[in-house]
């Protein structure tokens, strides 16, 4: 493997028992530095434990959660654990789940998270002769600002495209020859379309050779199309805000799991109801401690999106443990009729029909009849709609797999290219739901 600033043998395939010992070191000064928050020193108290009980990283789980409604009850700046000159910049999450929370970074942190985006980067293959175009949003969204130094950091020639205009982001990946791209994976699927709207072939064209996509739950199947599309290796990248954004987990070039960078975080996977840990292997949710953090360092925190460790070495060999692809949040799951539905179970099935494009609506209503889920999908754009015994058989077997799938029969609506709007700036809104809850 190429030795770089950015591939860091030591850090990356260390012994995990040297790893241990550095996350305990670490765990133990964040610890201590946590008391410069008040309310650590209150949540200490109500525990009665003190940094000093803290001994072997077994330990971590006397430390208390920290949940997003803490960070909002401590709205702007309750978690800090600097004095405000120290900190350089503030970042909020997206508020997807409701209000935004607020995030702080030192100069330090802001270095650390580079090196972490320039580490992920540099690990799917970029190098500094690529060129990195980035079209998430650059303001309080992480994902602008995170790749952006991560990128520099490698040294690549960066677009700083940010969000939406895609006419404009297809005319700088040509113009300027942009050979690594950011994109949200719902972004990705859009800038496909208008390319062949637009006639432009991404493989004759373009020098798309990276993708980089994440910040959304998205299918094994999703990913695959996209890579057929645009002609490119798509990894999936793990971002969030309260952690410092994306850096915090990569899928190597084995895309088979996301190393999740334990020199950063010490990670645990809890059954989310009696928030108890489960082993390796088991689904759950999963809680990071910040490690190397110094504005805003946060224990235990609930990140809400589930997923397990894939058990084993990786064949790369990195020490750093592996996610699986995130299933969704734990708020994202849909009870209908007593059965429990992931969205990214729906959009696995409907994605093996290559009659079908990428976008759909799953709409949760109350009828007559009970609770209804109707699924509004877009036809592939090569697909005719004028071949009306052909639409009713594939409506037919949509439904039939979803019904092996998610156990419940959904009404299937398929409905041409283009008719669902999706926001070429926000996350995709994939589930909308009108039940009456009495
Ligand atoms: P918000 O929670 O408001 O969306 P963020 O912008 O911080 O704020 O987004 C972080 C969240 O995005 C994560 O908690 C997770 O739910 C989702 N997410 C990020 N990356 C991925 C990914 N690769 N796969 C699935 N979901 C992801
Ligand atoms: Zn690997």
């Amino acid at each position: 493997m190429e030795y770089s600033p950015y591939y860091n043998p030591e850090l990356e395939t260390m012994p995990r028992k040297e790893l241990e010992r550095l996350q305990l070191e670490r765990l133990q000064h964040t610890v201590r530095h946590c008391m410069n928050a008040e309310f650590y020193r209150k949540k200490f108290a109500e525990l009665g434990i003190t940094p000093d009980d803290i001994k072997s990283l077994d330990d971590v789980r006397r430390l208390p959660f920290t949940t997003k409604e803490d960070l909002r009850e401590n709205y702007p700046f309750g978690l800090a654990c600097v004095p405000m000159r120290d900190c350089t910049r503030l970042h909020s999450s997206s508020g997807t789940t409701g209000n935004p929370t607020v995030v702080l970074h030192t100069k330090k942190d802001l270095d650390e998270w580079a090196t972490a985006v320039a580490r992920c980067l540099w690990m799917v293959g970029s190098r500094p002769e690529d060129v990195f175009q980035n079209s998430a949003g650059y303001g309080m969204f992480t994902a602008g600002l995170g790749f952006q130094y991560g990128a520099e950091a490698v040294g690549m020639l960066t677009v700083p495209a940010a969000a939406g205009n895609t006419t404009r982001q297809i005319k700088f990946i040509r113009d300027f020859g942009t050979t690594v791209l950011h994109a949200i994976p719902s972004y990705a699927s859009r800038i496909y379309e208008v390319m062949r709207e637009e006639g432009v072939d991404p493989r004759r064209d373009t020098k798309l050779r990276v993708l980089c996509i994440g910040a959304e739950p998205h299918s094994e199947e999703q990913r695959q199309r996209i890579e057929e599309n645009l002609g490119v290796k798509a990894y999936n990248s793990y971002g969030i805000s309260e952690m410092m954004g994306p850096g915090v987990a990569f899928e190597c070039p084995q895309q088979n799991g996301l190393h999740i960078w334990e020199d950063y975080f010490i990670v645990e996977i809890i059954d989310p109801v009696t928030l108890e840990p489960l082993p390796d292997g088991e689904l759950g949710e999963l809680v990071l401690t910040t490690i190397n953090r110094e504005a805003m360092p946060l224990l235990r925190y609930r990140t809400r999106d589930l997923t397990r460790i894939l058990p084993g070495e990786c064949s790369c060999g990195r020490c750093h443990r592996r996610l699986a692809r995130l299933q969704g949040r734990s708020d994202d799951m849909i009870i209908l009729k007593g059965v429990n539905i992931f969205p990214i179970q729906i959009e696995k099935t409907l994605l093996k029909f290559r009659e079908l494009a990428t976008d759909y609506l799953i709409t949760l209503e109350t009828k007559e009849e009970g609770d209804t889920m109707t699924i509004d999908v877009e036809l592939a754009a090569d697909f005719s709609t004028d071949d009306f015994k052909a639409l009713l058989a594939l409506e037919k077997n949509v439904t039939r797999l979803l019904k092996d799938e998610i156990l419940i029969t959904p009404k299937i609506h398929l409905v041409p290219k283009g008719t669902l709007t999706v926001s070429d700036e926000k996350k995709a809104v994939r589930v909308k739901d009108l039940r009456k809850l009495f």
